[in-house]
């Protein structure tokens, strides 16, 4: 079979090589002239620095079929990742740990005095909460809460925490000891010549065809037998509905020689601070040495018009409009829907890759069975 392929970040390239190697001619095509999508990594010319072009990528997965397959394309170089929060004239640890709450109360606690500590903080009037800021009240109290998520949040997202979903803060932990890692999962790791070379690797094979720079529109549907479509779900439908709501970021590049900042990232919770954090590339390759420095300032806002797409934001508008797309997508013939854009939701890499797996299963089994796709 021909496939077409919209998209060569991580969901394309995948379900690309899983095709290829089950037997089929595969197209991948990229509006952008790199591969590897939002996760695309290059060495600055100037300085060497491997950078994250649309910000920060930490891989981490406890899903064992995704760690090996990432293994297989690449050397995953072990790194934990670990984030510290300025707020007022102050740096803290996050996520929030017992040395946060101990620099945050002047305190000395121990953590099962932290935990009764913190559960009188809690706001226990709340049982189910209904949004970001009540999920925060009954999960750590007022002062917490209002030191590193309420400003965060509110530059992040632009909103209100109210009107944020609670799941968004349920991201993050809340612990009682002093492990400071940002990430729980088992594997936590950053390919060693960076996420563009390990897309390349998926990519490298017969049966695939990549083309950059190069839009995928009706006409390529036209010419294969199947499309999956790792592109904006609305942008299939040219938004006849209305837009869905993202978020998007601007990066502010800073640069100069040592260290700048002294860790990866610095997170910035005070809104009248206007950008949400800094990262530092070079500390996401701690096993290499470079002089210089080159830091991205992270600035969000509304995605308009033709800026990149970064976070959906899924408040109750986008999910109505969300659930007339995806009436659309179930009905739209020779043609599967994947990855953080094609299905309007946030993901990390390794639930991507693990999803694009799983679709390449289901399209194998259905095209051998001679099922209509
Ligand atoms: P994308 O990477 O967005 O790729 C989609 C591709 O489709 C793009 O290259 C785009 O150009 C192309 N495209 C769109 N329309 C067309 C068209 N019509 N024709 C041709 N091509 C088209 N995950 C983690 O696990 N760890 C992290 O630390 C992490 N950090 C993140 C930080 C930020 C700021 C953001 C926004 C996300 C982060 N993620 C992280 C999530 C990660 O970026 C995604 O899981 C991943 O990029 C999803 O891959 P994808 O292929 O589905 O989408
Ligand atoms: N968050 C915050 N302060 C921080 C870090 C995170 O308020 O210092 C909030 C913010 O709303 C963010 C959410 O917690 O969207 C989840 O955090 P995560 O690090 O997963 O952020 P994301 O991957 O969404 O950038």
């Amino acid at each position: 079979m021909q496939i077409g392929i919209a998209g060569a970040g991580f969901s394309g390239a995948v379900v690309a090589r899983e095709l290829a190697e089950a037997g089929h001619r595969v197209v991948v095509h990229d509006t952008r002239g790199h591969v590897a999508g939002n996760c695309h990594t290059e060495r600055d010319a100037a300085t060497g620095i491997m950078i994250h072009r649309y910000g920060p990528h930490i891989f981490h997965t406890g899903n064992e079929r995704v760690w090996r397959y990432v293994n297989r394309f690449g050397t995953m170089q072990p790194y934990h990742h670990r984030v510290f929060s300025t707020v007022g004239s102050r740096v803290y640890s996050l996520p929030v740990n017992l040395l946060t709450i101990n620099q945050l109360f002047g305190t000395a606690l121990t953590p099962a005095q932290a935990q009764e500590f913190i559960g009188e903080q809690s706001d226990g009037t709340i049982v189910e909460p209904q949004n970001f800021e009540e999920q925060a009240l009954k999960m750590m109290g007022r002062k917490l809460y209002e030191a590193f998520f309420h400003g965060y949040t509110c530059k992040q997202w632009g909103l209100d925490p109210t009107e944020i979903p609670a799941s968004v803060l349920r991201r993050l932990p809340l612990r009682f000891n002093y492990q400071d890692s940002y990430f729980a999962h088992p594997h936590q790791a950053i390919p060693r010549d960076g996420y563009t070379a390990l897309v390349e690797a998926i990519l490298d094979h017969p049966g695939i065809e990549v083309r950059l720079s190069t839009p995928y529109t009706e006409a390529e549907h036209d010419r294969f037998d199947h499309t999956i479509w790792t592109g904006p779900l609305d942008a299939w439908f040219d938004h006849r509905f209305g837009r869905l709501g993202y978020r998007t970021l601007d990066f502010e590049e800073i640069r100069g020689t040592g260290d700048y900042q002294g860790c990866a990232v610095m997170n910035y919770g005070d809104v009248d601070v206007p950008f949400t954090r800094i990262s530092e590339h070079k500390h996401f390759a701690p096993w290499e040495e470079h002089e210089d420095t080159v830091c991205f300032r992270e600035f969000s806002r509304l995605a308009e018009g033709d800026d990149i797409p970064y976070y959906p934001i899924r408040m109750a508008r986008d999910k109505t409009l969300l659930n007339r797309y995806l009436d659309e997508a179930g009905r739209a013939p020779r043609v599967t829907f994947l990855g953080r854009l094609g299905t309007y939701r946030y993901l990390d890499m390794d639930v991507t890759i693990a999803d694009a797996l799983h679709a390449a299963d289901e399209l194998t089994a259905a095209i051998s069975a001679g099922r209509a796709l």
